[in-house]
């Protein structure tokens, strides 16, 4: 198993450290770890975010494992020099088109969640964000002078229907493993792209006669995920309106550092990375919380690479740190015992060592 180790920036090094250090136990020798340079760091050493030597590497690798990038003062600076670019690039180019979220509540952090225990307990829904279309790569965009010499910045929300039909079908299908409820989002009462979205994916839909199809405009599901977050199952949703959705999401879930994530397309290859940022301002404390990323680890197991039976392990490790009171600082609650993210790292290895 060759797999592509992007760390990038900030605490996306401190986490993906540990994911490594739990696939090296749980694989031993079956698994070959290769790393490359992302992000700002890239921009550092070769000039650009998504040095040639890193996409080569991505492309020969059977999964990629992915931290983290960016920092203060990024959004300033050049389109083509922006640590963001190169992630972007990597999705597009490797055609990784649906975004894979669980949001999962372990038992154990009801209390860290920002909504009532009677609200989120067995919360476990998944938000299927499509990846590679939206208004994230849609053409025209930029910032231009207008006519009265001011600036005016366009981007542009492009979706053709092959790019809505195929990430339909892979909710519709994530729905029939699941309790076959899907949940379409959009903002089609204003945007004709939204519009086109909603039409595709309940044509789609007629294909999936055993699975629930309902749609939702952006802002009524922000608020029913508030509200009421069980009554949904699979949500998918646009590139922009799924990052959104996923960041609320995970204050359900305790901390955005307990969100992972699978990134897929076609074949078996995936980039595997937490949803959360490279968090410069907890950077180098060793505070961060490497669950995230140590369960995008299993994410990689299980899609990548179909090891069920480790992916699962890994989970259970998880759990019986938490169940043992091991918590970081982002989902510490009175009587748990605070840990840095290399002890935390340390907590897991060893579950999965008795196990
Ligand atoms: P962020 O996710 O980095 O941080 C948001 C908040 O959550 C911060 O308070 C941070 O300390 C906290 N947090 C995040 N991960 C945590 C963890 N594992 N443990 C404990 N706390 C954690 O989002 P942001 O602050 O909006 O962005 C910071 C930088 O990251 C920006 O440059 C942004 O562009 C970049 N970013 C990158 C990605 C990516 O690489 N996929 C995703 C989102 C943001």
């Amino acid at each position: 198993m060759q797999i592509a180790v992007l760390p990038g920036d900030g605490i996306g090094k401190e986490v993906t450290a540990q994911a490594v250090r739990v696939l090296q136990t749980v694989l031993g020798k079956d698994a070959e770890f290769t790393e490359g340079l992302i992000g700002r760091a890239a921009v550092k050493a070769a000039g650009k975010p998504l040095p040639d030597e890193t996409f080569e590497l991505a492309k020969r690798c059977d999964a990629i494992l992915f931290g983290a990038v960016g920092g203060p003062g990024d959004e300033s600076g050049p389109r083509n020099l922006r640590p963001g670019l190169g992630l972007l690039t990597l999705r597009r180019e490797l055609k990784l088109y649906a975004n894979f979220r669980p949001a999962f509540l372990f038992p154990e952090l009801i209390g860290a969640s920002s909504l009532k225990p009677e609200l989120v307990e067995g919360l476990d829904l998944m938000i299927l964000r499509e990846l590679n279309g939206d208004i994230y790569y849609g053409e025209p965009r930029g910032i231009s002078v207008g006519a009265d010499g001011r600036r005016q910045g366009v981007n542009t929300m492009r979706y053709s229907e092959p790019e809505i039909e195929r990430i339909a079908h892979t909710g519709f299908k994530a729905a029939r493993k699941r309790k076959k409820k899907l949940c379409s989002v959009d903002k089609a009462n204003v945007l004709e792209t939204m519009q086109l979205w909603r039409e595709t994916v309940a044509t789609v839909g007629k294909q999936y006669p055993d699975v629930e199809l309902r749609h939702l405009f952006v802002d009524a599901a922000c608020m029913e995920l508030l509200r009421s977050p069980r009554q949904f199952d699979v949500i998918v949703a646009p590139n922009m309106f799924g990052d959104i959705l996923s960041d609320a999401a995970a204050m359900l879930t305790g901390s955005i550092g307990m969100l992972p994530s699978a990134s897929v397309g076609e074949g078996s290859k995936g980039l595997y990375e937490p949803v959360h940022g490279s968090a410069p301002d907890i950077e180098g404390r060793n505070i961060a919380n490497p669950l995230a990323a140590i369960l995008s680890a299993a994410m990689l197991l299980r899609f990548s690479f179909s090891r069920e039976n480790e992916a699962a392990t890994i989970e259970r490790a998880v759990r019986s740190v938490l169940a043992a009171g091991y918590r970081t600082a982002d989902i510490l609650q009175p009587g748990t015992k605070n840990l840095g993210t290399t002890a935390m790292g340390d907590a897991v290895v060893a579950a999965l060592q008795r196990a």
